[in-house]
């Protein structure tokens, strides 16, 4: 049954790459033998204390690296593995990359936390048994790591959805929304979910001045909803130092960016900024 499956995913749909390039396309199969023959490499974003200026987290975020089309962001390709079902196998080989390259780091400094994106989608029934195999392989604690949920997708069957964020959720780990306040992370996210952290999307910080200070009202309004329910709360896309600043003044907690720190691959990013 599962060879006929797999089958049946095997369609030669071809995916377009980028807008402007139309001509550079990836079948299934191409992200398929790319997933088992290692040509995904994990890359590790730090997350820090707008307070303290301290490291908190790293996020780890996949890069593809196309025999032909050189390194390939995640943008491009998962929403295609999440109509696939490759979903289920990327997140799978993030998990274990992520563990492995950080176990050692978590274990030292139990402050510090690992975050792993996690599609709606990739969250089947056998995922909660599969990162409790994980951490136990790798000897990582639950506590050390957080799932953001990105909502790429609609989600048909919150009830389900919820279920299995309870019992990841149990078993110890944080729970982030990702990107809220864009695309469909909504509120209901917040009363539905058992959430620990909110993320505020890059829309609003990378331009926190622009838009006539609308951004940065939004963003104010987002630290302190999030402070009112008891949620941490992260802001992404911190491109210089005046946002790095004003957030710190806002009370948000941590952040991420291209200011305070690219995302870099895993070994380079542990040892540049959590080597002793
Ligand atoms: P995200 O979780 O919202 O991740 C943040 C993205 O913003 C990353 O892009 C990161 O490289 C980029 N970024 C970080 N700081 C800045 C900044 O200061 N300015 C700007 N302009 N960009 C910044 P990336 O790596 O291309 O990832 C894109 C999205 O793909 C991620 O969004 C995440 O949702 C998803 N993703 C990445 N890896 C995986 C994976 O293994 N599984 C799943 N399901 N999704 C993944
Ligand atoms: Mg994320
Ligand atoms: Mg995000
Ligand atoms: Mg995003």
């Amino acid at each position: 049954a599962y060879a006929a499956c797999e089958q049946a995913r095997r369609s030669p749909e071809r995916y377009a790459l980028a807008q402007e390039r139309p001509q550079r396309t990836f079948t299934y199969d191409d992200l398929h033998d790319a997933i088992s023959a290692n040509q995904l490499e994990l890359y590790l974003q730090p997350i820090f204390a707008l307070a303290t200026g301290e490291l908190r987290k790293f996020e780890a975020l996949s890069r593809w690296h196309h025999p032909r089309w050189g390194a390939i962001r995640p943008d491009q390709f998962v929403a295609m593995a999440e109509q696939t079902g490759l979903i289920e196998a990327l997140t799978r080989w993030n998990l274990n990359a992520t563990l492995r390259m950080c176990a050692p780091y978590l274990r030292r400094d139990p402050g510090l936390k690992c975050a792993i994106n996690l599609s709606p989608i990739a969250l089947t029934s056998a995922f909660p048994e599969q990162v409790a195999a994980a951490l136990r392989m790798w000897g990582v604690a639950a506590s050390s790591v957080v799932l953001e949920i990105t909502e790429t997708a609609f989600v048909d069957n919150p009830v389900a959805l919820m279920r299995k964020l309870v019992q990841l959720h149990d078993l110890g780990m944080k729970v982030a929304i990702d990107d809220f306040g864009s695309g469909y992370s909504s509120l209901a996210y917040l009363r539905d979910f058992p959430v620990d952290e909110l993320k505020i999307d890059m829309s609003f910080v990378r331009d926190m001045f622009g838009n006539e200070g609308r951004n940065e009202l939004l963003v104010a309004s987002m630290v302190d909803m999030a402070h009112r329910l008891e949620l941490h709360v992260v802001a992404e896309g911190i491109e210089n130092s005046a946002v790095w600043t004003r957030l710190g003044e806002l009370g948000c907690d941590c952040g991420q960016g291209y200011y305070p720190g690219r995302p870099a691959p895993a070994a380079e990013a542990l040892e540049r900024y959590a080597g002793e």
